[in-house]
């Protein structure tokens, strides 16, 4: 159709949109390295999809090109680039495609607007940041490998319109129509400061073009190849952010080249928060960056396991050709080596980390423990070194918990005795006063215990090192949370004997414990299916225990019949110290656990 066809903004976009173009203003500058980061982008899934079909193949001289004309008030972004087809451009600058945007949309719309500028600054916004500085944006765009162009407009106010459109060769141009108070970025000087402070990173040559004036304004020093000493934290913690969409300080950065039969860059970081927002079609996939002498590859060269997906960064070698195709890093054995030594080299971080500094290394295990631990599930190269890093909540680690806590509630008491002298007439008012306080301060207490207890962690070790004398195996319940299991009959009889349990609450928990089988020879064992550890732990013998007292014997008949085959048996048992009855599973059936999960998910 040669007609331009009208659309409407998605809801999403007309909200991101208001928030950019009204509340964002000491940082409009950021719009230059959105457009640019995306330009590259598209140049990098060119270079990288014509290594498999040549027709796609770049240009000679493929970059990036900023053009200014002042008398019309324009500025254009273009690249040689993958291009967008008519689909492409409705849906990605239509829609919020891309959930580090839509995360970001919410943070902004939470935020303080005077916090607001540091928030674009930090994050970026995208494509749309272009309506920061433009009062109306046309892209022209050719997808390669095709012959027809499209064109879509708006002016940034619910609507947008795609047109067809002429474009010599394959890739994109962005054009902007610079608003009246925005005469600064039609200065050449201007726009090459702010590519250096943003841009330079970016391997592909970018040219600012002023009438026949033109300059090469990148260095294209990617960050991680420069020596750690010219690096600041601020400025890693800064690519951190805006290259993976991140909105927190780095939990651990990690950057170091290695040498000798490897030669390679890595620039890795734990995060120190969960992220926000996960895209529905989030795989368990590491997505760390594979760059080839600085060039992007992919970011799907699986280059951590997925049990460390949550590491975000750069890997860069000298050791494979700039032309590697997908087919050829399933293969190459460079790579292989390449995710060993990386993969051991965050393990020894996470390590040195939990035995240097206890507190922050809680704080990563509170965020990323369940990754972990599917590690010690899916790996069996690492399996015991996952085991000794994770940290479990403990019979014992409860009790101790609870006991720290009454000093806390003591301090709260006393400082509430200042006021003790009322005048008759405020005594009711002082009652009711007195009472909601009190409810407050139960609640306040029972908060800080839940805290207190959600934060007690032991490890195997230390908990071996707690083990009773005849005790031989290590004891685990798993459950949906604490307050469940604390409430559990099972525990009862191990409780009375002083014998600690741990208390997994992750859905992970109820698959690795099965595949570790043991710590440092200790066998981890199921309570609710080793009842007959108890009576032995006791002194008991195991007829002792199976024997069913006269007076007994009645009722367990008499339930039996009620209960038919619902139950596939009914028996007298010591361990039950304050409950009437248990449930348990057979001795060799699927754990209770396992058995509701497995009911969640339709098995
Ligand atoms: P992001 O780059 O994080 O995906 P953006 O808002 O910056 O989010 O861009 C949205 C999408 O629009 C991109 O993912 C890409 O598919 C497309 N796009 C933007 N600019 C270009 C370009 N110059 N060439 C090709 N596609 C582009
Ligand atoms: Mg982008």
């Amino acid at each position: 159709s040669t007609v331009e066809e009208r659309h409407e903004f998605s809801a999403e976009v007309g909200r991101l949109l208001d928030l950019v173009v009204h509340a964002l203003y000491s940082e409009r500058e950021i719009f230059l390295r959105e457009l640019v980061a995306n330009a590259a982008d598209a140049t990098d899934r060119r270079r990288f999809e014509a290594l498999t079909e040549a027709a796609l193949a770049l240009p000679e001289k493929a970059g990036i090109h900023i053009h200014i004309d002042k008398d019309k008030r324009l500025l254009s972004i273009s690249d040689d680039g993958i291009g967008m087809t008519r689909e492409e451009l409705a849906r990605n600058l239509g829609t919020i495609a891309r959930s580090g945007t839509r995360a970001f949309g919410e943070q902004l719309q939470n935020s303080k607007p005077e916090e607001r500028p540091s928030l674009i600054g930090q994050f970026g916004v995208g494509f749309y940041a272009a309506f920061m500085v433009a009062d109306k944006v046309d892209v022209i765009s050719r997808h390669a490998g095709t012959e027809e162009a499209w064109q879509w407009s708006s002016e940034g106010k619910g609507e947008y319109s795609i047109s067809p459109a002429q474009r010599e060769k394959p890739g994109t141009s962005i054009t902007l129509h610079i608003k009246a108070d925005a005469d600064e970025f039609l200065e050449v000087s201007r726009l090459e400061t702010i590519i250096r402070k943003w841009a330079d990173n970016i391997a592909w040559p970018i040219t600012v073009h002023d009438g026949e004036k033109e300059s090469t304004a990148n260095q294209g020093t990617a960050l991680w190849r420069k020596p750690k000493s010219e690096l600041t934290q601020e400025q890693l913690t800064e690519f951190y952010r805006h290259t993976f969409h991140m909105f927190d300080d780095p939990w651990a950065t990690l950057h170091w080249h290695a040498e000798g039969t490897l030669e390679f860059t890595a620039l890795l970081f734990i995060p120190s928060m969960r992220p926000m927002f996960e895209p529905m079609d989030a795989t368990r996939d590491s997505k760390v960056r594979l760059h080839v002498k600085r060039m992007f590859i992919t970011d799907e060269g699986n280059i951590l396991p997925p049990w460390l997906r949550f590491v975000q960064g750069v890997v860069d070698t000298e050791d494979l050709p700039l032309n590697v195709s997908r087919e050829m890093l399933q293969t190459t054995p460079v790579l292989n080596r390449i995710r060993k030594a990386v993969t051991n080299r965050v393990l020894t971080e996470l390590k040195s980390r939990a035995k240097n500094d206890e507190a922050s290394y809680l704080k990563f295990w509170e965020n990323f423990g369940a990754q972990i631990k599917e590690g010690i599930w899916d790996n069996s190269d690492h399996r015991m070194e996952l085991a000794e890093l994770s940290r479990f909540h403990s019979t014992t680690t409860q009790e101790q918990a609870l006991k720290a806590i009454p000093a806390e509630g003591q301090k709260a008491e006393n400082a509430d005795k200042g006021s003790e002298n009322n005048p008759a007439n405020q005594e009711k008012a002082q009652e009711a006063q007195d009472k909601t306080q009190k409810e407050a301060q139960e609640e306040t207490q029972e908060k800080i215990r839940e805290n207190v207890q959600d934060k007690a962690l032991t490890t195997l070790e230390d908990y071996i090192s707690r083990m009773k004398d005849k005790q031989e195996a290590i004891y685990y319940i798993a459950g949906d949370s604490l307050k469940t299991l604390s409430y559990s009959p099972h525990l009862e009889g191990f409780k009375a004997q002083g014998i600690e349990v741990l208390l997994l609450i992750d859905p992970v928990d109820s698959f690795w414990p099965e595949r570790l089988g043991s710590y440092k020879d200790k066998p981890l064992r199921n309570i609710t299916q080793a009842q007959d550890d108890l009576s032995k732990l006791a002194g008991k013998t195991e007829s002792e225990e199976a024997k069913t007292p006269a007076e007994m014997e009645k009722l367990v008949t008499s339930l039996k019949e009620a209960l038919k085959d619902k139950v596939s048996e009914v028996k007298g048992t010591h361990r039950l110290v304050e409950s009437a009855v248990v449930v348990a599973p057979a001795a060799f059936g699927p754990d209770l656990q396992m058995q509701r999960l497995m009911r969640r998910s339709g098995q």
